[in-house]
């Protein structure tokens, strides 16, 4: 896979020689075991997957180039580049200023915007309607742009299925920047509709089914259904694209659901059921399947905790805390700085989005167990912080520089 250029302060090169050690045992990524660094009081069970993903590197290294090539130019991000914090304030350090918030709210009116400006997309890709404000403004809007490949794939497996006229229902978060560009990608070409979890596909299920009148439907997928849906016309044939980020086996229930669903109501049979449903397989990214994988294959392994360590409003970073959380108490964390002490640590509750503060933090007694991953937005140097952090408690510091 491609490499990028990278800011040397996102990397480590502890969770590097980590990694790479890795990659050259296990090529084929068939290994989903844990990497453990054991410090003797403490063991680290160190994710086969996590930190900067590809479309991540992209869009840094595009970035970071941008504002090197521009000195004398304004530049502009629509939203926050990736979501996480760290990035998103060093971007901000260096003169480049924030569109939108990540839920569209305007920061910069788009009247304060001049030809001659440096528009940067995110990686998340954005609407053609922003598109075409942009182009309206005399502005080139994909000049430059870090939207990554894998989104872009979501587009185009919309736009392939719309061709044959089916319906295209995107699972994702209908807030999130990525689910909104690729709502907006998918209805310039057929309509389309957003359910976020499997209580959405069942109720939209209803609609299919004529279980509930037509015209309910307006009032509950409000905001999520393209201009002139046309609820008994538009669900006769319909295919599941999802967000990249979000939970694979939520992703998989939801198609599944509606497969079955099609294939009963019409009353299709395996060789039929294409008549009625496209088979897009799942729209998820490699980063998220690995990430998601590694996560369950670090979790066969007995231990006190788990700490996942990313942006706050990170969709795929809080599909890892979620798949942990089932599990054993875990702590989702934006960087070591959130660990106040052995006992007490600050830490996000994405579920009721607050940030709580724990005093029971690390076991007293030992030997601990901690299992450790990160989203794909989050630094690498980040993650090398909270082991520093962690080994320090224990006095592991020199076993750990022995392990490095
Ligand atoms: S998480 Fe996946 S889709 Fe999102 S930027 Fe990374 S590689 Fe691209």
């Amino acid at each position: 896979m491609k490499t990028f250029e990278v800011p040397v302060i996102y990397r480590s090169p502890l969770i590097s020689a980590i990694k790479n050690k890795r990659k050259e045992q296990d090529r084929m990524k068939k290994d989903f075991t844990p990497t453990v660094l054991d410090l003797g009081a403490v063991r680290i069970l160190l994710a086969r997957h996590f930190g900067f993903c590809y479309g991540v590197e992209n869009a840094i290294e595009i970035a970071f180039r941008t504002i090197e090539e521009n000195p004398d130019k304004r530049i502009f991000l629509l939203s926050e580049m990736i979501h996480n914090p760290h990035v998103n304030n060093d971007l901000l350090s260096r003169g480049v200023q924030f569109l939108m918030d990540t839920s569209g709210r305007q920061l910069i009116p788009w009247e304060q915007l001049k030809a001659a400006d440096v528009v940067i997309i995110p990686a998340f890709g954005t609407t053609l309607e922003i598109e075409a404000k942009l182009t309206s403004l005399g502005i080139i809007p994909l000049q430059y742009n870090t939207t990554c490949p894998f989104v872009e794939r979501v587009w185009n497996k919309a736009g392939q299925i719309g061709q044959k006229d089916y319906t295209v229902i995107v699972h994702g978060k209908p807030g999130h920047e990525e689910t909104r560009a690729t709502f907006s990608h998918s209805q310039a070409g057929t309509p389309t509709v957003v359910v976020k979890d499997i209580s959405e596909a069942r109720l939209l299920a209803d609609f299919i089914t004529g279980t509930q009148p037509a015209s309910l439907f307006y009032e509950r997928f409000k905001g999520q259904y393209s201009t002139g849906f046309d609820v008994v016309q538009h669900l006769q044939r319909v295919g599941v694209v999802n967000q990249t980020t979000m939970l694979a086996t939520e992703t998989q229930a939801i198609a599944d659901y509606i497969r079955d669903v099609m294939q009963q109501h019409y009353q299709l049979t395996p060789a039929t059921i294409h008549e009625r449903f496209a088979d897009t397989r799942d729209t998820l990214c490699y980063a998220t399947n690995d990430n998601q994988s590694a996560v369950t294959g670090m979790l066969q392994q007995p231990a006190d905790l788990a700490i996942v360590v990313g942006g706050y409003n990170s969709s795929n970073t809080s599909h890892l805390v979620e798949l942990c959380e089932a599990r054993l108490p875990t702590y989702f964390i934006s960087s070591e700085e959130k660990i106040l002490s052995r006992a007490a640590i600050l830490h996000y509750d994405f579920h009721h989005k607050q940030e709580l503060q724990s005093n029971t933090f690390l076991p007293e007694q030992g030997p601990v167990s901690i299992l450790l991953t990160s989203g794909a937005s989050c630094p690498d140097a980040l993650v090398e912080g909270v082991i520093r952090k962690i080994a320090r408690f224990y006095n592991a510091e020199e076993k750990l520089e022995a392990a490095i």
